[in-house]
């Protein structure tokens, strides 16, 4: 079990104790804990081993035992047994913003509310009579649960990542596989997935298919069939594997990439070419029209090769060309990370070592800003204490440059987070909204437009503020931000955590076609957090980008000319 995972599980005992009213410190301690085990850099099968987890901060007999069961046998009998006093469908409470252990608590205990369904009957002021709850709440609720409900099935990128890569891994062993790939919004690199769609060519579909509803992360089989087979894997994540002829395999391979209004558009081309398509082929008449791959599908149609992520329906087919989208290794600068000096759990040596190690030429360190109070934000002495420290570290680093930045909060009246002495010590500064999140459209514009305006903001960061699946971000009106940041060389933040990918992919295109530069950021809280970056990167081409339009593409001289307007 990794770190994460054992993370996960403790953060989630935490909540059950307090589903179940039990003390509220014993609850707090997991997170303790699991926050401990996070920051610690030693492997915890190496700990377990050696005996030692009680260097871990706040760890005695009873979480030592529980962590060592977890990390030995990859689950805990108590975590289980807590599950077990809950009905199942309760646990979708808590996929509604705002909505916490301890209302759900209420909601269960006095209303016997078990499911959304439930919840949703009750709201008829019902749940407005609760004491703690009122009208204001139970309509909040039923927002939430519609909220929840469109994100009912829906998985985060990088989880869904994980797990159709271990499945692709396990796959490709079997000698009975001819070609094999990712379909589907995995393959499109959607900022959320439903469901992994393999599809594979083989002689023997049928030992395929047994292999894949024997693969280790498979929790149950719902589906078994000669050539196409569906499971539930151990995270909840649903995943299909199609089997066909290595002859079909273009064809289908494209099919259930997807996306439908993509192969609606190409369904229609190839009639307009008296041709007919379907997963299995392009036919003339009854006849299939070989192609090898899918770049010779789209040439059959007098297209050139349209790269997975543009395949939404949203101009593709007009391109002329294959369009040069940006690729990791275009990126000179890691933009936005954090340090030790505000929430990050590694120091500015180490993230910089970390960028080296990643080929990059330059790090922009962006720790929070004063208001920032909760997560360690830095008040003006910390600034100037940083900035020696990354002066002292510059001065040894060859051929590598760390960049004094922030992320400064835009505060309730757009302002930013310093006076002026201390904004003009930064050599770069993002601008955030991290708090006051619920504002009306004309309000939010109102104070991000601010930002964009103060002459001290080079890139707007998360634009909206959301957080994919669990909270939408505030209303803007886009395009009047768009056109501030374009006219006020403001770059626009493509944030590249996968609980973010702020700004949308659906927005990209268009602010780009108005001028916009964009900058992909990590928004990294530790030196693994820099490997967020492929995100963005998926979220840059998905919005047609190429590295002309991306200021990490640029070296630190041509940044800073660009940020001046030569
Ligand atoms: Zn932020
Ligand atoms: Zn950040």
């Amino acid at each position: 079990m990794t770190k994460k995972e054992v993370c996960a599980i403790l953060e989630e005992i935490a909540m059950l104790l307090e589903l179940s009213g039990e003390n509220p410190f014993k609850a707090r301690s997991y997170v303790n804990v699991a926050r401990e085990i996070e920051k610690n850099e030693s492997d915890l099968e190496v700990l377990v081993r050696e005996g030692r987890l009680r260097e871990i901060k706040g760890v005695g007999d009873a979480l030592e035992q529980k962590i060592e069961e977890l990390v030995t046998s990859g689950s805990l009998a108590y975590h289980h047994e807590l599950r077990a006093k809950y009905p199942k469908t309760l646990f979708d409470l808590f996929r509604i913003p705002g909505l916490g252990a301890k209302k759900i608590k209420v909601l269960h205990e006095d209303l016997n509310i078990k499911s959304l369904d439930e919840l949703e009957q009750a709201c008829n002021g019902t749940v407005a009579a609760l004491k703690g709850f009122g009208e204001k709440t139970e309509k909040k609720i039923l927002e939430g649960i519609a909220y929840a409900r469109q994100n009912q099935g829906l998985h985060l990128i990088h989880k869904a990542k994980a797990e159709a890569e271990k499945l692709l891994e396990w796959l490709s062993e079997d000698k009975a596989v001819i070609r094999i790939e990712l379909a589907g919004s995995l393959r499109r690199r959607k900022e959320v997935i439903k469901d992994i769609d393999i599809v594979a060519s083989s002689k023997k579909p049928e030992a395929l298919m047994k292999r894949f509803i024997e693969a280790p992360n498979v929790e149950r089989v719902t589906g078994h069939g000669d050539t196409k087979s569906s499971v539930v894997l151990q995270s909840g994540i649903a995943a299909d594997l199609r089997v066909v002829t290595d002859e079909e395999f273009p064809f289908a391979l494209h099919h259930f990439t997807g996306s439908k209004e993509h192969n609606v558009a190409m369904r229609q081309r190839a009639k307009d070419r008296d041709l007919k398509m379907n997963e299995y082929g392009v036919f003339r008449g009854d006849t299939l029209v070989p192609c090898e791959d899918e770049t010779s599908i789209f040439k059959l149609l007098d297209l050139p090769y349209i790269q997975p992520e543009l395949r939404e329906d949203m101009g593709e087919l007009e391109l002329k060309e294959t369009p040069r989208l940006i690729e990791r290794d275009d990126l000179i600068g890691m933009i936005h990370c954090h340090s030790t000096y505000s929430d990050g759990k590694a120091t500015i040596e180490q993230m910089a070592r970390g960028a080296i190690d990643r080929k990059y030429a330059y790090i922009v360190l962006s720790d929070h800003s004063q208001t920032a109070a909760y997560a360690g934000g830095l008040v003006p002495a910390a600034v100037m204490k940083q900035h020696r420290e990354i002066d002292a570290l510059n001065a040894t680093l060859k051929r590598f440059r760390i960049v004094k930045s922030i992320e400064s909060d835009i505060r309730a009246d757009g302002s930013l987070d310093y006076e002026e002495d201390v904004l003009k010590s930064f050599e770069l500064i993002i601008a955030s909204v991290h708090s006051g999140l619920n504002m009306n459209e004309a309000d939010a514009t109102k104070r991000v437009l601010k930002a964009v305006e103060n002459p001290y903001t080079s890139i707007l960061g998360h634009m909206t503020g959301r957080l994919l699946l669990m909270r939408e971000g505030y209303p803007l009106e886009t395009d009047k931000i768009v056109d501030a940041c374009v006219l006020n060389r403001v770059a626009i933040e493509i944030n590249a955590d996968p609980r973010r990918l702020d700004m949308d992919w659906r927005h990209v295109k268009r602010a780009r076609d108005k001028g916009a530069m964009f900058s992909i950021g990590p928004d990294a809280h530790s030196v693994e957090g820099m490997d967020n970056m492929q995100y963005g990167v998926g979220i840059a081409r998905k919005g047609w980008l190429g590295p002309e339009h991306i200021i990490n593409c640029m070296t630190l001289e041509q940044l800073f000319a660009w940020r001046k307007g030569k």
